[in-house]
Formats: C-alpha cells, sequence, structure tokens
C-alpha cells in the first residue's frame, strides 16, 4: 500500500514526493504520463552530445533563500545571469527595454536621468492598470509597446495584450538604466549538472518509486493508495465538467549547428516579423563548450501539451469552479501550474509544493523544507536554513 499516489514527475509532483519519503518517511509512488522525469524541466545530451531543454529554455532564478537552498541539496549551481536581445528595425537591442535600448533604437545618446523624462513624455497615464497594454502603455507608450509587446503578445498568446490580465507583461520590466540582465532576483544559477541530474537526486530514496510512460487512470483503480497528489491539468482531473480551461501551447523546432556560436545572446526574440517568438542558444544557459552549437524555436500552438495557462478574468471564473470542486476532495492535493491554473515560475512552484507538505505534514512553514542530516541526497548534508518557505510573488517589477 503506497500512502501517496503523485501524478506528474516535474516540480510540483517530485518535490512532494521528495518530502513526503525523505521528511516524513511515507511511500510514494510518482508516475508520469510522459517517457522521463522533471516535467518541463526535462533537458538531456542530444545526439550530438549537448545539453538541450526538450521544452525550451529554463532558467532558474528566485528571491527565496528557502527555494534555493533546498534545491541546492541535489545539485551544484552555476551561477548564471540570463540576457535578452529584441529583434526590432533591424536591430538587436537589449531586452527589458532599457537605455541602451532606447539609444540604439532612435540614435540618441541620453543619460538615465534624460531617459526617464523621454518615458515620462511618451508614457500614457491610465487611472487603473488592469490590462496587459495598459502595463507598457502607461510605462513607455505606445510607440515602443507596438514594437516590442503588441505582436509578440498576440502571437504568443494569440490575444490582444488588451485582453490579457496585467501580470503577463508585467514579468518584464522597464528600466532606466543600462542592466541588461533579463532577470535581478538575489538567486540566480544553473544546476551545474542539469535538471534531469537534480530531479534524480531528489528522487533517488528506497522508498520512492517511479512509473513513466504511465497516464494515472491506468493505475489508480489498481493500486492501493491513500491520497493524491495531482499535478495534471485541473479541467482534465474532472473530466472537463466545466468546460476546457484554455491553455496555451508551444512548438518546439530544435536544430544542432556546425559553429560554436550561432547568435550573441542566449536568447534573441522576435516579436514582429516571424512566426517564432524567440531563439535559445542553450550553451549559453549551460556554460558547455562544444564545437557545434544547439538552439531552439518556439512557435505559439493553440493544440498541444498545455504549457501556459492563459491569465485572463474569464479563465480565472472557469478554474474557480473547478478550485472550488477541487477543495471538496480533500483525498486530492492539486499543486503545481497546470492543477492550480497560475502562470508560476519554477522556483514558485517549488514554494508552493514545500507549502503543501508543510501542511500535509502539519508543519509550520519554515520547517517543511528541511532536508535532516541523515537523508541529504549526497551524503554531504548541510544544516537546513530555518527561515520562512514562502509562497514567492510573482516576479512582477
Ligand atoms: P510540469 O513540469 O508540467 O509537470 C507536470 C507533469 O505531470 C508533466 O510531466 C506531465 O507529463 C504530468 N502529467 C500530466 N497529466 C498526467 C496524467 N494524467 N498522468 C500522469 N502524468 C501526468 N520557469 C522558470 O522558473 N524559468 C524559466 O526560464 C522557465 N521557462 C519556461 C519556458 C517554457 C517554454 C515553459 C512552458 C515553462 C517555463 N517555465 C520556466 C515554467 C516551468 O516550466 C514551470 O514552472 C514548472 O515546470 C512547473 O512544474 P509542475 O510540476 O507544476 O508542472
Ligand atoms: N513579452 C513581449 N515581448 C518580449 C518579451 C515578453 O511582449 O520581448 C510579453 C509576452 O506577452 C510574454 C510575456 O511578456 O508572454 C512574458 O514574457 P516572459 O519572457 O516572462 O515569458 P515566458 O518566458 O514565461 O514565456
Amino acid at each position: 500500500m503506497f500512502d501517496y499516489l503523485i501524478v506528474g514527475a516535474g516540480f510540483a509532483g517530485s518535490v512532494l514526493a521528495e518530502r513526503l519519503a525523505n521528511g516524513s518517511g511515507k511511500k510514494v509512488l510518482v508516475c508520469d504520463k510522459r517517457p522521463h522525469i522533471a516535467g518541463n524541466a526535462y533537458d538531456f545530451y542530444n545526439d550530438e552530445g549537448i545539453l538541450i531543454h526538450k521544452y525550451g529554455p529554463h532558467i532558474f532564478h528566485t528571491n527565496s533563500r528557502d527555494v534555493f537552498d533546498y534545491l541546492g541539496r541535489f545539485t551544484e549551481w552555476r551561477e548564471y545571469q540570463h540576457r535578452v536581445l529584441a529583434s526590432v528595425d533591424g536591430m538587436l537591442v537589449p531586452m527589458p527595454i532599457n537605455l541602451d535600448t532606447i539609444n540604439a533604437l532612435y540614435g540618441l545618446n541620453l543619460t538615465s536621468f534624460e531617459v526617464e523624462d523621454f518615458f515620462a513624455s511618451v508614457a500614457e497615464k491610465t487611472d487603473r492598470i488592469r490590462t496587459s497594454e495598459d502595463v507598457v502603455v502607461s510605462k513607455v507608450g505606445r510607440e515602443l509597446y507596438e514594437k516590442f509587446f503588441k505582436n509578440y503578445t498576440r502571437k504568443q498568446w494569440d490575444l490582444d495584450p488588451s485582453e490579457l490580465d496585467a501580470s503577463v507583461t508585467a514579468r518584464v520590466p522597464t528600466r532606466t538604466n543600462r542592466d541588461d540582465r533579463y532577470f535581478t532576483d538575489s538567486y540566480q544559477a544553473m544546476p551545474k549538472h542539469g535538471f534531469t541530474r537534480m530531479f534524480e537526486k531528489m528522487l533517488d530514496h528506497p522508498n520512492i518509486k517511479i512509473m513513466l510512460n504511465c497516464d494515472y487512470r491506468e493505475i489508480a483503480n489498481d493500486i492501493p493508495y491513500r491520497e493524491m497528489i495531482y499535478s495534471g491539468p485541473v479541467d482534465s482531473f474532472f473530466n472537463y465538467r466545466y468546460g476546457k480551461l484554455p491553455y496555451r501551447s508551444l512548438e518546439f523546432k530544435h536544430e544542432t549547428h556546425d559553429t560554436e556560436k550561432f547568435q550573441t545572446a542566449p536568447v534573441v526574440n522576435y516579436p514582429n516579423e516571424q512566426a517564432y517568438t524567440r531563439v535559445t542558444e542553450f550553451k549559453y544557459l549551460t556554460g558547455q563548450e562544444h564545437k557545434k552549437t544547439s538552439i531552439v524555436y518556439e512557435y505559439p500552438q493553440a493544440e498541444g501539451d498545455p504549457y501556459y495557462p492563459i491569465p485572463r478574468p474569464e479563465n480565472a471564473e472557469i478554474y474557480n469552479k473547478y478550485k472550488a470542486l477541487a477543495e471538496s476532495r480533500p483525498d486530492v492535493h492539486f499543486v503545481g501550474r497546470l492543477a492550480t491554473y497560475k502562470y508560476y515560475n519554477m522556483d514558485q512552484i517549488v514554494a508552493q509544493a514545500l507549502t503543501v507538505y508543510g501542511k500535509i505534514a502539519g508543519m509550520k512553514r519554515k520547517e517543511a523544507a528541511v532536508v535532516s542530516e541523515k537523508v541529504s541526497a549526497n551524503g554531504k548534508a548541510k544544516l537546513p536554513v530555518s527561515e520562512k518557505v514562502q509562497v514567492v510573488g510573482t516576479t512582477v517589477q
């Protein structure tokens, strides 16, 4: 008899498996319908021996020391600051929009103070920031909004920014200085040997059994367990009782080129002319040295694996109905990006999973991330950091 059947071996499922097994001595069965662990963070060495991310670029960043320290028990880190260029008006300019973006785009030589005045002169003030259009237009005006955000967003979501919650484009800040990092979180690093290796260490415990290529529906009636942790799409769990929750998908086109370097930045965004949104060159992210290089193009799609919940009021309304159903099932814990319909980054999912574990184990949240010395992953246990585990806020800046 298993104590828990865990559906999904991504961050949500794997953190809970590790915590329940290591922290509470529970017996867990993790099943995933894919042929691998690590969910969307799965990475692997391709035929050329280059480490790539199967489901698009995954860059770890967090402001939560607890989350960073917790994962640090299963991996060494390689410090990494992510940078993105946007292809606009035939130029490659820094994204997020910063002082250099404006100077390059308009052939100017403004200072930080002057660019503040420039933004103030073009910004369209609104009383209430409600949509993804409002966020950008109220900061940098309509022209920059149209060059950098409008078409990218339409392509990515098949919606106009005015139809999406403010939180979507608010993920990308605007700067008046020359800081060209994509993220400014306190902890920014990549697992030194990749995400999949980190997951292998998390799940390496005698109480954890893993079944891959396995939809939970194939086994749920035959394998005895007490409770379920579910990290798949919430609408599917309830057989679409209130209709389909929209999720956005992507098609990934992977290529390897016979050259050491393909582009001048880890990611180049293509807001306007192309059918794809961005191109990622993995060697920047992983630090791997190789005489060839692998890249991926992302083509947004309506159909396919559900990757992104779509934050807008009508979807929140549908989700709230499913949430009420989920709350009526004390035997099932819904956790993760698809099961809670939240556009969360990896660190936010880890924090969410640790919070759920804290509740299950009847622990204060600050104790939930503690990996005890005798059971830590590599035998090199460090004492846990006893700070609060908190659900990290969105990275809106
Ligand atoms: P998932 O990783 O989706 O895991 C859920 C698992 O459940 C899947 O493996 C699925 O196969 C399995 N499953 C579903 N239904 C069933 C079923 N019926 N039976 C069995 N198994 C099932 N976050 C960052 O922090 N930084 C980034 O740079 C970043 N980049 C991203 C880029 C892309 C293109 C995408 C799509 C996401 C990105 N994210 C990033 C977000 C990150 O992928 C998620 O926050 C994280 O992977 C969510 O983990 P999860 O466990 O909730 O979900
Ligand atoms: N966005 C944009 N232009 C860009 C980058 C981002 O319009 O060059 C908008 C777009 O709507 C995107 C959102 O901001 O979906 C969030 O961007 P982020 O890079 O965080 O997306 P993710 O990495 O989650 O796909």
